[in-house]
């Protein structure tokens, strides 16, 4: 199989939803997946699959009394131990050739393509997604598969055409793998962040370790099932679960570990950093570290815009998956000209979002993912209120003891307040006044964080502007700052939003990899 012969990537389409047919699928696989509810999950180190006493339930964070599955609470020696387990299986996979390694992506893809659903229904179940959110993070992930999978063909092939000859020697370049990587997801795109943090390490010949969050280990079995199911050797790929402070840290510290590839907070992606460059007794590396942290991003929106369509884009941006995206546009910045009339705008439209259990498709925002970042949430609204003018929401919703806040807007939030440098991570939207485009862009680059941003309006020397100087990873024009796509908008931030890598994009399978160059004669 070779680069040339596959046809061009392309990204998956969405479900669409107004299909009676396509909705019945959905309600299909829903049923399936709440049959499955209560199971208990393994660790897979190898091919043990080691069921233990000490379980964690993960819980419907719509219905907090519905336990979607029982989850080991892995320790610190199952760390080493899968670890080392992915150590010896590097000495085979990384003689595996890389079209075997692709050919095993591009079946991955089929497999979930063919379970699309029920992927989908269980980050509705187990993160509070509605359905179309659910369905763009699958999409998102067999996107990656397909993306990564034609990447490595292509980095193979054109490797050794990169160097230039010379008549007296035989010179040629390739990309060898690294060997084992910690793989430390956050909750939040259970399957595409899980699927293309994953995939990115394999296809490129490496082993790993994955430990997916807290919120969401149950999704994350599943893709890791999926990935064995596909044809990556038991030892190859290992899954852990249990606390980030216990296994991750144990997993980062190990000195078998070559790289760890993390997506989350800012606060543990620093601390990872950290530890990261300790060098242990035993360790013959220094550690790689690809870390993708937070967001506090921003939507302009000046007085030449359209502002049907920025009050859509803010409100989207802002709400969407309940905020919970490190895209997600938390502050809306608008110029003093069209100020108090997009204020109204966007209250006007975020009371017509519908709040309740994601299982039912008429509600457009499902629950936050947890107590805990619930009452992180509450914390923040009152610090808000000392900050700004609430002018929408601020109160939690009592639907089935679920963890629900309704969407809630300050207007007249100073730039540098807490909610507006802070990440908050749920529906809680800033709003900040500036006195000109300038003002805008001053603010919008005033947070540690620089990872997506929009501007809406229709002055093509001010886009122009905006693109030099918006310092962020993903800048958009006229529409909204979330919803990045594979290979289209390759994704990751500046500053305190990572280590500046970008998933999705033609460049990023070079971190888990390292050139090798070979020149002289071979007689
Ligand atoms: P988190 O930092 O709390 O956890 C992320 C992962 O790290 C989890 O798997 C967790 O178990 C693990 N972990 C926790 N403590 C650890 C430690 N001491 N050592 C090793 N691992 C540890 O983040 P989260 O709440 O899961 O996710 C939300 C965050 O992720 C937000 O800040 C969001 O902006 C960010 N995010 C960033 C991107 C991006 O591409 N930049 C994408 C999605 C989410």
């Amino acid at each position: 199989m070779r680069y040339q012969d596959l046809p061009p990537f392309r990204n998956e389409p969405l479900t669409d939803f107004t299909d009676p047919e396509n909705r019945r699928a959905f309600e299909d696989a829903l049923g399936r997946v709440r049959e499955q509810f209560g199971r208990t999950y393994p660790l897979v180190i190898g091919d043990d699959e080691i069921v233990l006493d000490d379980v964690f339930p993960s819980v419907n964070p719509a219905r907090p009394d519905e336990v979607i599955g029982f989850v080991a609470n892995g320790t610190a020696e199952h760390a080493a131990k899968a670890t080392e387990v992915a150590y010896e299986a590097f000495e085979r996979w990384q003689r595996t050739p890389a079209e075997e390694r692709a050919a095993i992506l591009l079946r991955a893809a089929e497999l979930m393509r063919a379970r699309r659903h029920e992927f989908s229904a269980w980050m509705v179940y187990e993160v509070g997604k509605s359905w179309v959110e659910a369905d763009a993070d699958t999409a998102e992930a067999i996107d990656f598969l397909e993306y990564y999978a034609r990447h490595m063909l292509r980095l193979e092939e054109e490797a050794p055409k990169s160097v230039a000859q010379i008549p007296s020697e035989e010179v040629t370049f390739r990309y060898i793998p690294l060997g084992v990587g910690a793989i430390i997801p956050p909750w939040n795109f259970p399957v595409a962040i899980v699927t293309g943090m994953t995939s990115s390490a394999l296809v490129t010949g490496n082993t790993a370790v994955l430990k997916p969050a807290e919120q969401s280990p149950v999704v994350g079995y599943h893709v890791a099932h999926l990935l064995w199911e596909a044809g990556v050797p038991r030892g190859v790929l290992n899954f852990l679960t249990g606390p980030g402070e216990v296994v991750g840290e144990a997993m980062v510290d190990h000195p078998k570990t070559r790289f760890i590839s993390f997506t989350g907070s800012k606060e543990v992606g620093c601390r990872i950093y950290e530890r990261a460059a300790r060098v242990h007794p035993g360790q013959k590396w220094l550690k790689r570290a690809i870390l993708e942290m937070g967001g506090k991003d921003a939507v302009i929106v000046d007085e030449t815009a359209d502002l049907d369509a920025a009050t859509e884009g803010v409100v989207v941006s802002a709400f969407g998956y309940q905020g919970q995206k490190c895209s997600a546009g938390s502050r809306a910045i608008f110029v003093k000209e069209v100020y108090d009339e997009m204020v109204e705008r966007v209250i006007e439209r975020a009371k017509r979002i519908t709040v309740g259990d994601p299982a039912n498709p008429d509600n457009w925002m499902g629950p936050l993912v947890s107590e805990e970042q619930f009452r992180k949430v509450l914390t923040y609204i009152e610090i808000g209120t000392q900050e700004g003018r609430l002018v929408l929401g601020g109160r939690a919703l009592d639907i089935e003891g679920g963890y629900f806040i309704e969407p809630t807007i300050f207007a007249d939030v100073p730039w540098d307040a807490r909610i507006a440098q802070e990440e908050i991570f749920g529906p809680v939207l800033s709003i900040i006044r500036a006195e000109d485009f300038d003002d805008a862009l001053r603010i919008a680059n005033s947070t540690e964080y620089g990872l997506t941003g929009a501007v809406y309006s229709r002055d093509r020397e001010r886009l122009d502007r905006a693109a030099e100087e918006f310092h962020v990873g993903n800048l958009y024009f006229n529409r909204k700052c979330t919803g990045a796509l594979v290979g289209v908008h390759p994704f990751g931030g500046f500053n305190m939003s990572g280590t500046d890598s970008k998933a999705g994009g033609p460049d990023y399978l070079l971190w888990f990899l390292q050139g090798k160059s070979i020149g002289g004669r071979r007689a």
